[in-house]
């Protein structure tokens, strides 16, 4: 029987990209395959479930929120658990987002059908000092374009070279795909925010090729929600 490792489980509103507001249901799955120099969680700690265990724990906590959103770390590393969790929460009427680095298409491919909303990160190289995974981005915004909007973090090393990358995939797959600019927020140990006018120039680039860019920050940080 597959097991996951979840650092936590919680009720909250979407605090980031084209969703904000919305009241949600959070899986917080534990572990990632990047390690993103921006990056504010602990990938370290957490506890295993069973499928039917974490079903139990979010009927025990919802109250009348109509969306889960599997967040993490990376919830693909979890895609086996996911593909049999996920059928199990039909009754529960919930619609399912993923928040993904979007480096993994090959494991998105297999829970494909069973998402609904894909929040699809194109980690910018200039951000967040790992090396580039243009092709993937590629490849998984094509699996997903129907149901997908693009976030990428800007920070004060983002280069405009790497948005021209991201934006150039994006619009030759579909102009109308939504962009995110989300601002880094700082926290203790990362500091390297971008100005204002800095990002308000790489909304411009961006909007010569796509028809929704929008600066969009972090706001449950702002509300001091989880
Ligand atoms: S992909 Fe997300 S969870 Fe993973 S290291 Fe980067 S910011 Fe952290």
């Amino acid at each position: 029987m597959e097991k996951a490792k979840v650092s936590e489980l919680f009720s909250s509103i979407q605090g980031e990209g084209l969703y904000v507001g919305r009241k949600e249901i959070f899986i917080r799955f534990s572990g990632c395959n990047l390690n993103c120099v921006f990056c504010d969680v602990n990938n370290k700690k957490g506890e295993f479930y069973t499928v039917e265990e974490l079903v139990e724990e979010i009927k025990r906590i919802n109250r009348e929120a109509k969306w889960l959103t599997l967040t993490g770390g990376e919830p693909l590393l979890w895609c086996d658990f996911l593909k049999e969790f996920l059928p199990l929460l039909k009754n529960e009427e919930l619609k399912i987002n993923l928040e993904t680095n979007g480096t993994m298409p090959e494991k998105f491919r297999k829970i494909k059908d069973l998402i609904d909303i894909v929040a699809l990160d194109f980690k910018l190289p200039s951000s967040t000092a790992e090396k580039p995974f243009w092709k993937k981005h590629q490849q998984f915004l094509n699996l997903a374009k129907e149901k997908s909007f693009v976030k990428v973090v800007i920070t004060a090393k983002t280069i405009s070279e790497d948005l021209k990358k991201a934006v150039k995939i994006i619009s030759e797959i579909d102009q109308e795909i939504p962009l995110i600019l989300q601002p880094v927020t700082p926290h203790r140990k990362f500091r390297a925010v971008a100005p204002m006018k800095k990002v308000l120039k790489f909304q411009e680039q961006a909007l010569k090729f796509l028809t929704d860019v929008r600066v969009i920050p972090q706001i449950h940080k702002f509300l001091k929600l989880r």
